[in-house]
């Protein structure tokens, strides 16, 4: 399954000019149409959407090209909206998913409704529960759910999906490599890992004129690039069967990515102390201190369930590289 178009409908040009290329780009491989109407930005100064009138553009585009078409919604009010412009599936974005009231009255708003189906994001903060949660009160419609892995904070939370995935194997998981990575060059080694773990598809932000675009322009690509991007994913189906070592090795990835980057933060701070210690005659090494934050460090590893030797052999590395950087 493959949602494809821009972070926001711009315009009506820029909506029929997106389907249609994104139409001619993917030639026989089926796509979902999507464009944001209501966008949940950061700043208030920044473009908002167009609302509404943003519905009629999809809903032209829908007829005009044949496809199925999807929005973000994020009330019930656009809910009502969404459904009589004739949208086929209906978002929730990582925002709205943070919130069970919000999410919940999404979901009483489409009882009985008339639609393809529901895709629901990861919340923007790493809550499996809460995405399972949203996956629930959305059942309850009696749609086809789906769930989409955005990640948080730019980064994948492999270990989040492998939860959402180990504990409802029901449910079609998605990827959103736009979102997840804010970068479009992050986004080609996001679908191959995906294909790995074998996600069943792939929510990608594409814009004909990326750097021109009104939201979210650096990770979105151009509808000519999609052809190398979903092609050797459709191509290639994995024949790797060892999916849950798969799964092991990106949480393993997961967190030593965010092992370097803790890291690199705290060298950082280290630097800083170096910079105030200079500014008033300390020294870089303070014995006293040394030892009562190893003992202390050993004392948080110990509740970790981690070896007293080998705590005292990694901090004293990180500490070494510490002084140096405080020199
Ligand atoms: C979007 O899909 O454009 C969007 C706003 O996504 P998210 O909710 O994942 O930030
Ligand atoms: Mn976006």
């Amino acid at each position: 399954m493959f949602i494809l178009g821009s972070c926001s409908a711009e315009s009506r040009e820029q909506v029929l000019l997106t389907a249609r290329q994104i139409k001619e780009a993917c030639v026989n491989t089926p796509f979902i149409f999507r464009a944001g109407a209501w966008k949940p930005r950061t700043s208030p100064d920044t473009f908002q959407g167009h609302g509404e009138k943003a519905l009629e553009w999809l809903a032209e585009a829908k007829q005009t090209y044949c496809i199925d078409i999807a929005t973000e919604v994020a009330t019930p009010e656009h809910v009502s909206a969404a459904l009589k412009a004739g949208i086929d599936y209906l978002w929730i974005g990582a925002r709205t998913s943070a919130n069970p009231i919000a999410t919940q009255a999404i979901a009483d708003a489409l009882k009985n409704a008339d639609c393809k189906g529901v895709l629901i994001k990861n919340p923007v903060s790493e809550d499996p529960a809460l995405w399972i949660g949203n996956i629930e009160r959305l059942e309850k419609t009696g749609l086809p759910i789906y769930a989409i892995h955005r990640g948080c904070n730019h980064q994948p939370c492999w270990s989040m999906a492998h939860t959402i995935r180990t504990a409802r194997p029901d449910i079609p998981l998605l990827i959103d490599p736009s979102h997840m990575s804010g970068d479009a060059a992050k986004i080609q080694s996001l679908l191959s890992k995906a294909a790995e773990l074998h996600y069943n598809g792939a929510m990608i932000e594409v814009h004909p004129n990326p750097a021109e675009a009104l939201s979210d322009a650096k990770q979105q690509i151009t509808p000519n690039q999609l052809p190398n991007f979903i092609l050797p994913i459709l191509d290639n189906t994995p024949t790797f069967n060892e999916v849950e070592l798969e799964w092991l090795r990106a949480e393993i990835d997961e967190l030593d990515d965010r092992l370097w980057a803790t890291i690199a933060a705290r060298m950082d701070v280290s630097e800083r102390i170096g910079v105030w210690k200079k500014a008033h005659g300390v020294q870089p090494l303070q014995p006293q201190r040394f030892e009562q934050i190893l003992a202390q460090r050993q004392k948080w590893a110990a509740l970790n369930n981690l070896p007293p030797e080998f705590v005292q052999q990694l901090f004293h590395l990180i500490h070494r590289e510490s002084l140096n950087r405080q020199q």
